[in-house]
């Protein structure tokens, strides 16, 4: 059993060590739409997309956003959404409004939209936006431009294919991954998010080309799924992987169960990119969560993942209690860039300062609430998994075969299309503090595009 200072050094040395041990730079790109902020799920509701604006407001303040490529992404469509969710699905969102819901109840039921899920103001546009920064970003990684791509407005990762979920309506982690298989042959999905991402499971269920790796509290909880006996079907037997926690995880202790298990997978699996999703209700004193970790613990995960210096999407996700998920992200923000040192305690002036008080700290302090998850049942788990990555093959050996989808497999695979790489490039000495003022309107679409289109594809 560690002590409690010989923990607390081991997380500030997995914090630091992309940066002892590597010295390499990233190129981090971020993708930001300022109007993200402007769409409300109705009052009460825990999610604020609120809370990305007053991240980015933070980024700025620290003066982060001048070692990033900041982007407004082009707006994803109907047509990209339907790379993953049915017609019919994208289609209702596309339709539905406050002012014509009643006449689309049973579809309103069919979808699962109204209560978690609400419909509100600008829905369609909210969903493209959040969408086009992760599929913006997977193709801003397919073509070499940057290695680490940041779009905090994402990660709604319990969307699927024809229903919304847990205030997600559109799974961008998905159209992520989809847009990443499409120059790499194995993708690795990291969450961190307190709620099993059921969502991108179920997505890569039978395919070993996405492995699935999810923390999240399990037991009487949402989504109700993530057992460590769902490990995939068919062909991806094996590649889904779950770790179920009780409430009052730590920091020590999530570090100590994440490395074992992420160092394995890039042992045995070997990913060509990672998409990593920050949820930050695993944050303590969330709203809606359950642990206990401090932006150190959690950002510790991101820093583990840098290590590797694979070409990593980042991607938001839950997080509801605002002021500290605005801390999270701008301090993994930091941390991706290896600026984390630089960036002081005492928060910077900013224009949502007051939501930062009393203490106006970037850092946030565990509770003294107890720790369910006793080092015996962690044990277990950890060898149960490692197990479990251990019989897998090692590498498998998928070929992308272009042209033809045959021995992917997975549905979600099988709809992948050429699709034109979205992204407007904000001119760089348009690089500038002020939130209005990162919009740039210019779009340019890549003309390479190395994937055939789906006419050539074998679709099954
Ligand atoms: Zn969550």
């Amino acid at each position: 059993m560690k002590t409690t200072s010989q923990a607390r050094k081991e997380i500030d040395e997995t914090v630091d060590i992309g940066n002892s041990q590597d010295v390499t730079k990233r190129r981090v790109s971020y993708f930001f739409d300022c109007e993200v902020g402007n769409y409300h799920y109705g009052q009460g509701h825990p999610m604020k997309p609120h809370r990305v604006r007053m991240t980015h407001s933070l980024v700025v303040g620290y003066d982060l956003y001048k070692k990033l490529e900041i982007f407004r992404p082009g707006l994803a469509t109907a047509d990209d959404m339907t790379r993953f969710h049915s017609d019919d699905y994208v289609n209702f969102l596309h339709t539905i409004t406050p002012d014509n819901m009643g006449n689309y109840l049973r579809q309103l039921q069919r979808f699962n939209v109204g209560e978690d899920c609400p419909v509100f103001d600008g829905l369609f546009e909210f969903c493209a936006i959040y969408t086009s920064g992760s599929i913006g970003g997977a193709s801003r990684l397919n073509s070499k431009k940057c290695d680490i791509c940041i779009n905090w407005a994402g990660g709604l990762h319990h969307a699927k294919k024809s229903e919304a979920s847990g205030f997600c309506y559109v799974n961008d982690c998905v159209l992520g991954i989809l847009e990443l298989l499409k120059t790499h042959e194995r993708v690795l999905y990291i969450d961190i998010d307190i709620h099993h991402g059921d969502g991108v499971e179920e997505a890569f269920y039978t395919t070993n080309r996405v492995m699935t790796l999810s923390f999240h509290k399990f037991g009487d909880y949402f989504p109700g799924t993530g057992d460590v006996r769902d490990t995939g079907y068919g062909e991806g037997k094996g590649y889904s992987i779950n770790y179920p926690l009780r409430d009052g995880m730590n920091d020590a202790t999530f570090v100590s169960i994440f490395k074992p298990i992420l160092r394995a997978i890039m042992e045995r699996y070997k990913p060509g990119a990672v998409v990593l999703q920050c949820g930050a209700d695993s944050l303590t004193g969330d709203r809606l969560g359950c642990f206990n970790l401090s932006l150190k613990g959690h950002a510790a995960c991101v820093a583990f993942v840098r290590s590797f210096n694979i070409p990593t999407l980042v991607l938001g996700g839950g997080g509801y209690t605002m002021r500290n998920v605005a801390r999270c992200w701008t301090y993994e923000t930091a941390v991706l860039l290896n600026q984390h040192r630089n960036v002081a305690n005492k928060l910077p002036f900013n224009e949502y300062y007051e939501y930062f008080g009393p203490d106006y700290n970037l850092h946030i302090t565990p509770t003294n609430m107890t720790n369910d998850n006793s080092d015996e049942y962690l044990r277990k788990v950890t060898q149960t998994l490692l197990k479990q990555l251990y019989s897998l093959e090692a590498v498998p050996g998928v070929q992308i075969q272009t042209g033809a989808t045959s021995s992917m497999t997975p549905k979600a695979v099988v709809e992948l299309e050429s699709s034109k790489t979205r992204e407007s490039e904000a001119d760089p000495d348009e690089r500038t503090p002020a939130i209005e003022r990162v919009e740039d309107e210019r779009e340019h679409y890549d003309t390479k595009n190395e994937i055939p289109s789906s006419a050539e594809m074998d679709v099954e």
